[in-house]
This record gives C-alpha cells, sequence and structure tokens, in this order.
C-alpha cells in the first residue's frame, strides 16, 4: 500500500519554527517512503482562520519548498459528513447534549472538589490537558433541551460511561508510536496504550461549531487514507481519543510518530497564541531557506536520520 502522509495545520494564526519542523518532515519522509503528501486545512473555527491567514499560510508552506496534491481539503467544507457522523453516535445513545457553559463546569468542579476535601480526597481529575474531567453527575440539568440560556445550540459530549460498558475491551485503547514514550508503562516496544477514561466525556461537536478537532481530525484521516500520522508530541495522549474513535466508527488503524516541539528562548514550546516568532517575520529578516532548515536539523547532513525511522516502520 502507498504510504499517504499529512501536514494538517490550523490557520488561526501565523506558523512558527515547529510547523516548519512537521510540515518538512512530513513532506520528506513521504518522498523517501514514494508516498503521497497532503495538506489539510484545519479550519473548523471559522472566525478566527481568516483568508488572509490561509493565503499566508500557503505562501509559507511553498516558500519552505513544500509540493502538495490539490485540492487541498479544508475542513470547513466538512460540517455536512461531520454532523452525519455525530447523528451515527446519537442514534446508538452514546452522546448527549450539554449546554453547560465554561463557568458552571468551574463551579460543579469547585463544589465537586469540596465535598472530595469532606471525604478526605483532595484531588478532581484533570484529562491529559489538564482541563477538569467534566462532572457529569452535578450537571445533569444542562441536558435539559429546554434549558437554552444563551440560544445557542448544545455542546455534545460522548458517553464515555456508556462507551466503555458497551466495549469493555476500549478500555484499553492501543497504537503503534516510533516516537514519544512519555512512560515506559505504558509502551511495549512501539506499542502504547492508555484507558480512554482519562479524557471523560470530551465534546464532540461544540457549541459554536458543528464538529470538535477530535471528531474532524479522526474522520478526516480515515477519509483521506492517511497511513502514517506525524505530528507533534503535544497530541501524543489526544492519540488515544482519536483510536477510541476509529473503533466507534471502524476505520482504519494509522501509524503514529509523535515528534519533538521547539521551544522559545524562554523554554516555552512555541506557540501560534503567544505570538512566538513566526516562519514570515524570519524571511522578513532575511533568515534563508537553508538557515531555516539547519535550525530544525532537517538540512541535507542531518536528512540521512529519516532512514532510521523509515527502518523502525518497517520493522513493527
Ligand atoms: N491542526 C492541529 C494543529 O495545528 C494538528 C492536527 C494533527 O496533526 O492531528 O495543531
Amino acid at each position: 500500500m502507498q504510504p499517504v502522509f499529512r501536514f494538517a495545520p490550523s490557520p488561526n494564526g501565523a506558523l512558527h519554527l515547529g510547523h516548519a519542523y512537521s510540515a518538512l518532515l512530513n513532506f520528506e519522509l513521504a518522498k523517501r517512503m514514494n508516498g503521497r503528501f497532503l495538506i489539510r486545512l484545519e479550519d473548523i473555527d471559522v472566525t478566527r482562520c481568516t483568508k488572509e491567514r490561509i493565503t499566508q499560510m500557503l505562501e509559507d508552506l511553498h516558500w519552505l519548498g513544500l509540493e502538495w496534491e490539490e485540492p487541498i481539503l479544508s475542513q470547513s467544507s466538512r460540517f455536512a459528513a461531520y454532523h452525519k457522523k455525530l447523528q451515527n453516535l446519537k442514534d446508538k445513545g452514546l452522546i448527549y447534549p450539554s449546554h453547560a457553559s465554561r463557568n458552571d463546569i468551574k463551579k460543579a468542579v469547585l463544589k465537586a472538589k469540596e465535598d472530595k476535601e469532606k471525604a478526605a480526597h483532595h484531588t478532581w481529575p484533570n484529562d491529559p490537558d489538564g482541563a477538569p474531567l467534566y462532572p457529569r453527575h452535578l450537571l445533569h440539568h444542562k441536558e435539559d433541551p429546554t434549558n437554552q440560556p444563551d440560544n445557542m445550540p448544545p455542546a455534545w459530549r460522548l458517553d464515555m460511561a456508556k462507551v466503555l460498558t458497551k466495549y469493555p475491551q476500549l478500555h484499553t485503547i492501543t497504537w503503534s508510536d516510533i516516537g514519544y514514550n512519555p512512560d515506559p508503562e505504558i509502551s511495549i516496544h512501539n506499542q502504547r496504550h492508555m484507558d480512554p477514561q482519562q479524557w471523560g466525556d470530551v465534546i464532540l461537536s461544540r457549541k459554536d461549531c458543528p464538529t470538535s478537532y477530535h471528531l474532524a481530525v479522526t474522520l478526516d484521516d480515515a477519509i483521506q487514507d492517511i497511513t502514517h500520522i506525524v505530528r507533534g508530541q503535544d497530541l501524543f495522549w489526544a492519540t488515544g481519543l482519536h483510536r477510541l474513535l476509529q473503533h466507534l466508527f471502524a476505520l482504519p488503524e494509522p501509524r503514529y510518530f509523535h515528534h519533538q516541539l521547539f521551544n522559545n528562548e524562554k523554554g516555552e514550546k512555541l506557540s501560534k497564541s503567544r505570538k512566538d516568532i513566526s516562519l514570515k517575520a524570519l524571511r522578513d529578516q532575511n533568515h534563508s531557506l537553508d538557515d531555516i532548515k539547519a535550525a530544525i536539523q532537517l538540512d541535507a547532513p542531518n536528512l540521512h536520520q529519516l532512514d532510521h525511522l523509515i527502518k523502525k516502520w518497517s520493522m513493527s
């Protein structure tokens, strides 16, 4: 089977060195494996993903020397497809509506913490991204369809308990990853595993947008026949959730490589929202493409390292 790679940026800010690494790595791996290379625009947030940002992003990717297949898939053109799959989960009773706001959740979690303190436990669990798990038992009234305080449609959340009662084998979700390995306890060779309960009742469709990142990325990787997912290690734990959704929708299992992240001078992970220096700004300061490639160690003398990754895949 011909390998298919993708770089899937969200055009809600400017690309930085970390994106350049991810994009070039996918492109070079595809080339070396005689594979295909796609770009996908993850623009579900249609207000923040403006035309100007998309144009700038594509200009940056051209400047990096990437060539990709046209047409580019934009997630904003796929809302009807996401809706259909969501309906499928609704019909099975695996998702439920919730009108709870962030503030409602915050208040409920504070209350749960107080109750727990009385019971001598002092913590309320967070998901792997650091957000508190959704306290459904305290927010049942927010599932009432007549209770729509903000006149917005509800968010739809995965009923994790129901999913795991129906499919107990999904308590252990596995995937193959030749990169990041945060904990030897969850790894056997290139195999990683996690209990998806760590994510709790995640949102699959937002109040302000008829999908969520997790739902859209899982469905699109499948529809685009992506065989190898190469992305930053900040998305490592999300993979457990994506694999869970792949099981629920009977989708194929891609291979993963979660790669290193790049930090700014303060040692923080480069971020679009913090406005760390963009590729465009580096270009405007007269840095050449070779400078960029050397900075992220994807210049000619370093490219042979990719053969090592390819060999790992061939053996797993
Ligand atoms: N759109 C995501 C981002 O820009 C990446 C999604 C992925 O590679 O799965 O962070």
